[in-house]
């Protein structure tokens, strides 16, 4: 059958670089921001990349290489940076309500090696560098964002910027089982520092939280002070859910390494792939608590930036 639509701009794509591992190609893409569904905390989500090298075993994301007709495991080998990103953005923001929240790195993580070469995100960085009056966040698990602090300060100077570290668990050995080529827990955390150092907004996320794995209160507990003391302002969570192309990676990795727990994964997430609202309702209120004890907020902080166009009072004197 003839391949169409993002599987035939995937196999067109050219190849722009190999390493042992990984492949890099760059794809065409029609429009760079992604409208979520509703009642979404965010309304507008940017991915410059397809695919993540991170290879995190439990990564939702997946499915978005699917859409290429490829398999769950090439989303962290096969990796494809978007053409013309920032172009298409700086048209595509006209159209975007200032009030419209904007999430960088959904589906992918925006500094993953990759960005150290093709510099898509920071040229999107540089498209927000100049707006002023708009709401983005940018989630990562790479201490590379701190590349790009001139950026990230000019825009918080005139938007509401929060940069949300994903950090599931602080035990190094877990982390790099869970998430094999992320940087490891750390350096994020370092990058925590700098970023709120340098005034940015920060938040701390334990996603997915994993039941039997990350789920232990002392653990969040210790993760969420660590991202106190460095700075965080928040400190969210939401349980780990498992679509079948999820499974398709998450499974044999706990069959190895955790076989205890497999064998209840498989119960539930074969019937669901959503952990269930007694699961969810202890874990809020654990976050709660421990939220509660560090003084740290559950989303990210609504502060007015120096240069906040929302503000300017119309002025009573004829200036012209
Ligand atoms: S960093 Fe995020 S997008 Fe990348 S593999 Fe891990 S969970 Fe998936």
């Amino acid at each position: 059958m003839p391949l169409v639509g993002i599987a035939k701009l995937a196999a067109e794509g050219p190849l722009i670089q190999a390493k042992r591992r990984v492949q890099y190609f760059e794809i065409a893409a029609r429009s760079i921001l992604n409208r979520t569904k509703p009642n979404m905390p965010f309304q507008w989500t940017i991915n410059p990349y397809r695919g993540c090298e991170f290879g995190c075993k439990y990564c939702y994301a997946r499915f978005t290489h699917e859409f290429m007709e490829m398999a769950p495991s090439d989303f962290e080998d096969k990796i494809y940076a978007k053409a013309a990103a920032a172009l298409l953005l700086r048209l595509e923001l006209r159209k975007v309500s200032p009030k419209d929240h904007i999430v960088l790195g959904t589906a992918t993580d925006p500094y993953q090696p990759a960005e150290r070469r093709f510099e898509r995100t920071r040229s999107i960085l540089e498209v927000f560098a100049r707006e002023t009056g708009r709401y983005l966040g940018i989630t990562t698990k790479s201490d590379l964002v701190v590349r790009d602090l001139d950026l990230l300060g000019e825009i918080a100077r005139r938007n509401v910027l929060c940069v949300s570290f994903t950090i599931t668990t602080l035990d190094e050995k877990l982390a790099r089982l869970l998430e094999p080529y992320a940087p490891r827990p750390v350096l994020r955390l370092k990058a925590v520092e700098k970023l709120s150092n340098a005034g940015i907004a920060t938040a701390v996320l334990p996603n997915p939280v994993m039941p039997g794995i990350t789920d232990g209160e002392r653990s969040l507990d210790r993760l969420a002070k660590a991202a106190r003391d460095r700075g965080a302002q928040s400190f969210g969570g939401g349980p780990l859910f498992l679509m079948p192309s999820a499974q398709a990676v998450f499974m044999p990795f706990l069959e190895e390494h955790f076989p205890r727990l497999a064998l209840r994964y498989r119960e539930h997430f074969d019937r669901n792939a959503y952990l269930d609202k007694a699961y969810k309702d202890k874990l809020r209120n654990v976050l709660e608590r421990i939220r509660d004890r560090y003084g740290l907020a559950s989303g990210p902080i609504d502060y007015r930036p120096e240069l906040w166009v929302q503000d300017e009072q119309p002025t009573l004197f004829p200036l012209e």
